[in-house]
């Protein structure tokens, strides 16, 4: 996912929201949408308010000039009227991808709120803070911010190979690039070196950044390089790893689906290296 051309980001709820604002209301992690499991829609505040909606409204930003507001469902109300819920990955082909983004970043406001409705600190309620997208502690004082896991995407490659793995966890056959989360202290490229030894076993160098993508399940941002392979033979750490293998650049096996970051990466340098 990435920001929508049109979406200005803003914390501030207006004094008036128009009927024709779009609601982000959640429920678990499941979105509440309108229309058919075909053709779904994010409903407007007119469509809405009739719901038994509950909690507070958080503004996300505006989306086309369109204000957009986040909402988290009580897990004891029923289902709105008119509304259903719907997991946000099986709406991945059905809402244009601005909706789809802007719902994204609504689950992780929405995920903040309902995970850190007490200081981590002392256990007294927060509050929202009124100035920015932060919850304070109404005793302690202690801020906290919407955490962002920030994690790494290395594409080996080795002259027109790419090296791809197998988690235990990817449906059958299907391969992809290495991935693992930064640890404290470390620099992406610091995560990337010790991620490809420890899983695979290899060394790298040359890494070059390819792009980022914010992953809303639940608050990663993904960042992906590409890298060259420099020295080593293939073991895999077999806690995480069930295989990994090199790959001609023109013989890439099943790959991860084509909204990911991993299948854009492994296409276009895929793709550069046939032409290499
Ligand atoms: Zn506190």
């Amino acid at each position: 996912m990435h920001t929508p051309a049109g979406f200005v980001a803003g914390h501030v709820l207006p004094a008036v929201l128009p009927v024709h604002a779009h609601v982000f209301a959640f429920r678990g992690g499941k979105l509440a949408v309108a229309g058919t499991d075909a053709a779904p829609s994010i409903p407007t505040l007119a469509e809405s308010t009739s719901a038994a909606l509950c909690g507070p409204l958080f503004m996300l930003g505006t989306l086309d000039g369109v204000p957009c507001v986040a909402q988290t469902l009580r897990d004891d109300a029923p289902d709105p009227p008119g509304l259903h819920l719907t997991g946000l990955r099986a709406l991945f082909f059905l809402l244009p991808q601005p909706l789809l983004a802007t719902a994204a970043r609504a689950f992780q406001i929405v995920e903040f709120d309902r995970t850190h409705r007490h200081c981590g600190r002392c256990g007294a309620p927060t509050r929202d803070k009124p100035d920015e997208r932060a919850k304070q502690c109404s005793a302690c004082g202690h801020v906290v911010f919407p955490r962002v896991s920030p994690a790494m995407m290395a594409l080996v490659t080795r002259g027109r190979e790419i090296l791809l793995a197998r988690a235990h966890r990817f449906p059958p056959g299907m391969f992809s690039a290495l991935a693992g989360f930064v640890e404290p202290g470390e620099t992406v490229e610091d995560c990337i070196v010790r991620e490809v030894r420890e899983e695979v076993g290899l060394e790298v160098g040359e890494l070059a950044y390819f792009a980022s993508q914010s992953w809303s399940f639940p608050h990663s941002l993904m960042i992906a390089f590409t890298a060259e392979y420099a020295g080593g033979e293939i073991r895999c750490d077999d806690a995480e790893i069930a295989e990994a293998r090199w790959f001609a650049a023109d013989a890439m096996p099943p790959l991860p689906p084509s909204v990911s970051i991993a299948r854009r990466l492994i296409d276009e340098t895929a793709a550069r290296l046939r032409t290499a």
